[in-house]
């Protein structure tokens, strides 16, 4: 989950390296640290609790030199948030240096065993146990590269992790094993660099590796060189990553979840780009290998996720019942791969994960895919473990989102779900003639649609945060479609206010939930102009009649609402099946005012990360 830099050249390493973890640090912010080191064999560690500030702070009264270092942002899995459980960790000798990301499963015993070799530890974290053992294998005369390798090969469980000797001047070491999160490899002109993500190195170059599992890279100012985790000769051909700097800027915006809720008109557009044929109606998905036979011999479709993206996923599912006419349904991408799901080449499961990473949803899909189901990804990560983990991948080509909390990559994910839905009833069958050409028109509005929903949504969420940030928790409620919106909006309450929230289904109220109604419990009723709207109004009548306060959110031009509600938030006038992307909009907003007028770190919300690469 953590963030991992490295760079070795002729540049000051401190500010190269802090650099790049001010790029990472949406993938965990507890606690970050450095190590820099100088060609006379000088060694320099730094680091700090909490978030990346502490440590600028202390690397500005505290500076280093150094032309090669390795930094890191933690996510904790061992050992709370300290400076001493911060990474890198160094051996006794404090001259092998690393840091980790992922858990050492064996931690208990290899630290046990060193510990009565005369091993003394300083941290809590499993982590500390590499540089320990690399150390052994050191002594036993292996040279650093392959005490790297030994090493990683003897502890159990998925990492990346990075390495420096104080005395090898210009190396550098990264291995990588199973799915820990990624690891790129920046190649420089006489400088070279290492990071979890592009965002570290896109300020540097564009010509990137992406180790693979299973590989370790030797790293020199003057290229780099690739490895088997069984230590013969690797090659793969260097990426040409042309990503806009603009996308790590935040431009005006106060923040980037602010800026890239902004932008979801543009990713929806991106996830529409060249996969819609006007003249025929048709959606083209290259991507998605089924044949019209096995599209019309699918009798299960499953969307799995976690998070924002199981949202998406029930969205999805709505969208391929509705369109494909094939029976649909989503599930906790977790939960699904416990408990042996039955499973076959009829069942196509789909994988939403915007990270491409997320160790829930990548067990899930290649538990699917060993028992013989069709399994699919959609991703904003190219090149990430879900793509391989998946038979295909459909990328959403949302860009670079930094927010921790995802927003644009919902809109694009269901944008892609409601793509697929298209295909297999295109496929199968079930749509064709006038509906298609009415769906596809509908879908190419969306932009324009989401547009028009942000700028009525800034209208009029701020004064309503205004009123009702104080409160101790909210409902959100919403029926069909609408109903797992109802559920992304308490979420992204929860993560980004720290407020209770609760997301559910208008009809579940007064099955018990109408007994929270209250003057301090804000009610959010998603009552946008569809087949259930009568009866969303019903409901919120109901907690009207309770004194509960409603903010709706609803049709341009509903005037029921108006006397029922105590504040509305506008949206346009939405085909049904395109109301949920854009009612996502509103709801965004209205977490993102009420967590701003909290004075939160809206960015980096506290305890979250971005990418969790741990199940
Ligand atoms: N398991 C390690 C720790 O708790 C690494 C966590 C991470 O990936 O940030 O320190």
């Amino acid at each position: 989950m953590c963030g991992i830099v490295g760079y070795t050249g002729t540049r000051d390493a401190a500010g190269v390296v802090l650099d790049g973890l001010v790029h990472l640090a949406y993938r965990g912010y507890d606690s970050a640290g450095m190590a820099v080191a100088d060609d006379d064999g000088n060694l320099f560690l730094r680091k700090a609790a909490g978030k990346l500030d502490n440590l600028l702070q202390l690397v500005g009264s505290e500076p280093v030199r150094g032309s090669r270092g390795i930094g890191h942002t933690r996510w904790a899995t061992h050992g709370p948030p300290s400076a001493a459980n911060a990474h890198p960790h160094a051996d006794g000798a404090g001259e092998i240096v690393v840091v980790h990301n992922g858990i050492v499963e064996n931690y208990a015993e290899l630290k046990a065993r060193l510990a009565a070799n005369g091993h003394a530890f300083l941290s809590e974290t499993d982590s500390e146990v590499i540089p320990h053992l690399i150390q052994e294998l050191l002594a036993d005369g292996a040279p650093f590269e392959e005490a790297v390798r030994l090493a990683a090969g003897r502890i159990h469980g998925a990492h990346a992790i990075a390495c420096m000797h104080a005395k090898e001047p210009g190396l550098i070491v990264a291995a990588r094993r199973g799915n820990a999160g990624g690891v790129a490899v920046g190649a420089g002109t006489g400088e070279a660099f290492i990071a979890s993500d592009l965002p570290a190195l896109i300020p540097h170059t564009s010509r990137v590796l992406f180790m693979e599992p299973e590989e370790l890279v030797i790293v020199r100012p003057e290229g780099f060189e690739l490895r088997t985790m069984e230590g013969r000769r690797a090659s793969r051909s260097v990426h040409y990553v042309d990503v806009p700097r603009s996308i790590l800027e935040r431009g005006a915006y106060k923040h980037f979840t602010l800026k890239e809720i902004h932008e979801q008109p543009d990713a929806a557009q991106r996830a529409l780009h060249e996969r819609i044929a006007f003249e025929s109606d048709e959606v083209a998905l290259s991507e998605l290998p089924l044949s019209k036979a096995e599209m019309a011999a699918l009798n299960r479709v499953l969307f799995i996720g976690m998070g924002t993206s199981l949202h998406a996923g029930q969205v999805g599912a709505r969208y391929v019942e509705t369109l494909a006419r094939t029976p649909a349904s989503f599930e906790i991408a977790a939960e699904f791969s416990h408990r042996d799901p039955a499973l076959d080449e009829r069942t196509l499961v789909i994988g939403i994960t915007q990270s491409g990473e997320t160790a829930d949803t990548l067990h899930a899909l290649r538990e699917a895919r060993a028992q013989g189901a069709r399994t699919a990804c959609i991703t904003n990560a190219p090149g990430s473990e879900a793509t391989r983990a998946a038979e295909c991948a459909l990328l959403v080509h949302a860009g670079a989102e930094v927010g921790v909390a995802s927003t644009k990559t919902m809109v694009s994910s269901m944008v892609t779900a409601y793509l697929i839905a298209c295909a297999l009833g295109q496929g199968r069958g079930t749509l064709s003639g006038e509906r298609a050409a009415k769906r596809v028109d509908d879908i190419a509005r969306l932009p324009a649609l989401l547009g028009a929903s942000l700028e009525m949504a800034d209208a009029s969420v701020e004064a309503i945060a205004e009123r009702c940030f104080k409160s101790r928790s909210f409902l959100f409620i919403g029926r069909g479609l609408l109903e797992p919106i109802a559920r992304e909006g308490a979420l992204k309450m929860k993560e980004t206010s720290y407020i209770h929230a609760d997301g559910l289904s208008a009809a579940e109220m007064k099955h018990g939930p109408i007994a929270l109604i209250g003057g301090d419990t804000p009610v959010v009723a998603l009552a946008l102009r569809n087949s259930l709207y009568p009866k969303m109004l019903n409901a919120v009548a109901q907690v009207r009649a309770r004194g509960g306060p409603v903010i709706a959110v609803a049709t341009e031009g509903s005037k029921e609402v108006t006397e029922l509600a105590d504040d509305v938030i506008w949206t346009p006038e939405t085909p049904s099946l395109l109301q949920p992307v854009v009612a996502t909009v509103p709801v965004q907003l209205l977490a993102y005012r009420t967590a701003d007028l909290l004075g939160n770190d809206i960015d980096q919300p506290r305890n979250l990360a971005k990418s969790v690469t741990v199940e």
